[in-house]
């Protein structure tokens, strides 16, 4: 079966491509395997110095990634090439780490008690569309750092990235076997790869329902997962917020990516007393969003990723009135506008993950309050919270149910720190060492000393 990409700025074919089946994803798992014995001996200083090659060799491929990226995925090229910095980052960060995930000495009566991280073996690496290359890098390297080999399954809407990674990772002088890229359905392919005995672990992010079926298809082999899942997280701007500031930064940190991101602060919370001012503010600078042509240097947000897509994001703002509607390019493409809610938490726009540029703004009374409506959610991924007092900013940070917020600035994502959700939002951590953790087993050994 072929399998069509298209670029959804233009609608237009830009790769056909064979689709992989159980068969092929069988033979990945068995090349995986076949290199894995000799890539959990590769000496640490060597698989650094290979991890660090592929780290200069995407620094080196930069700007064509960044193309690849933009074109299949209808990303602003200016965001494309960001998040193809971030992947070299990765790679670097995890040639550094191979040698810093230490074990332990623990005392012990008549002798020593050691531990060691050892490699899972295959890992299984299932990723989205929204953000191809980067979340591949979050999995792959922290993978391969650890020694495990690994089938990475890119969605099937973008899977040219990853494709021109995997000859990267064989030009780095990294073994044939222990990176296999595999394109193909996710319930044909991604479950085969879910179920297979012979594959450890899976490393997974897409959506909540799809997180499901893997954590019920991993049951049958024990297998160990990490799931990234949806979000909806809450952007809080108390009253003693820098508003300008605040709502400067709002439209990035929910209309970034088209929406179509995890972390998107898709529910504005805004104190009553200052809400009216900060709507205003909001929409002038969602106004200045520009939205066309991702080749274009000053686009800041380009098309959804499909038709289908498209109708989905749209089923949550039909026969709703809206505070603003921006526009769209008249031409082919996925288009859909930036659009802004007025709403309650209970409306479906505030309930759902949207993964489109939708955001609700929703009023709150008090600090309490705030944090009521942010954590009456399933999700618990991301967040912000605005203002200009220190002590709440901590307090409310630390109440809200939530794997990564920010105080002041919406990011959510560097490679040094940990990445992951609470509630439904999934588990376990990417990014920073702890990623490292989620990649290696934890053995103890007892070494006797008894003469
Ligand atoms: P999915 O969860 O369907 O896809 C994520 C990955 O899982 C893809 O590689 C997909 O393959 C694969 N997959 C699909 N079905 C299975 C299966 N049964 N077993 C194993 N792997 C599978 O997300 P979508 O891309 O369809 O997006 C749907 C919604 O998910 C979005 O609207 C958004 O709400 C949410 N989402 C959240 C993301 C996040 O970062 N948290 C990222 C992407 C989506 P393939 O696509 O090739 O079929």
């Amino acid at each position: 079966m072929t399998l069509t990409v298209l670029n959804p700025a233009t609608e237009e074919p830009i790769a056909e491509l064979e689709q992989a089946g159980v068969e092929e994803a069988d033979e990945a798992v068995a090349r995986a395997r076949a290199a894995y014995p000799a890539w959990r001996a590769v000496a640490p200083a060597d698989r650094a110095r290979l991890l660090r090659r592929l780290a200069g060799l995407v620094e080196e491929h930069a700007e064509e990634l960044a193309r690849i990226e933009s074109e299949n995925v209808g990303k602003p090229i200016a965001g494309a090439r960001g998040e193809v910095g971030m992947v070299s980052q990765v790679f670097h960060f995890y040639a550094g780490a191979v040698d810093k995930h230490f074990g332990e000495t623990i005392p012990a009566a008549g002798g020593a008690a050691l531990t060691f991280r050892e490699p899972l073996g295959v890992v299984g690496l299932i990723v989205p569309w929204n953000f191809p290359l980067n979340i591949a890098s979050w999995k792959l390297a922290p993978a391969l750092a650890v020694g495990n080999t690994a089938v990475l399954k890119p969605a099937e809407l973008t899977p040219l990235s990853a494709m021109r990674l995997a000859e990267l990772v064989l030009e780095a002088g990294i073994p044939e076997g222990v990176v296999n890229v595999l394109v193909g359905k996710g319930s044909v392919v991604g479950q085969r790869l879910v179920e297979h005995p012979d594959v450890a672990k899976i490393g997974f992010t897409g959506s909540t329902e799809v997180g499901r079926l893997v954590m019920k298809g991993a049951a049958e082999t024990i297998k160990r997962v990490t799931l990234e899942l949806g979000g909806k997280s809450a952007n809080v701007i108390f009253e003693d917020a820098d508003l300008e500031r605040a709502a400067a930064a709002a439209p990035y940190a929910v209309f970034d990516n088209a929406g179509q991101d995890c972390c998107a602060r898709s529910r504005v919370l805004v104190q009553k007393s200052v809400y009216d001012r900060f709507l205003d503010r909001f929409v002038d600078a969602t106004r200045r969003v520009k939205v066309g042509d991702p080749a274009d240097e000053s686009t800041e947000m380009g098309p959804l990723i499909s038709a289908e897509h498209r109708e989905k994001v749209g089923s949550y703002v039909d026969g709703v009135s809206s505070a603003f509607r921006g526009e769209v390019p008249e031409s082919a493409g996925f288009w859909f506008p930036c659009t802004i809610v007025e709403a309650t938490n209970d409306y479906r726009v505030a309930r759902e993950e949207v993964f489109g540029p939708v955001a609700a703004v929703i009023p709150f009374e008090d600090e309490a309050d705030a944090i009521r409506i942010a954590n009456d959610t399933p999700y618990g991924l991301s967040g912000s919270i605005w203002t200009r007092d220190g002590a709440r900013a901590l307090r409310v940070a630390r109440a809200i149910d939530a794997g990564v917020l920010s105080v002041n600035a919406n990011t959510s994502v560097r490679v040094q720190t940990p990445f992951g959700g609470f509630k439904q939002s999934g588990f376990g951590r990417e990014l920073g060492m702890h990623a490292l953790d989620g990649y290696s087993e934890v053995k103890s050994v007892f070494v006797s000393t008894e003469g």
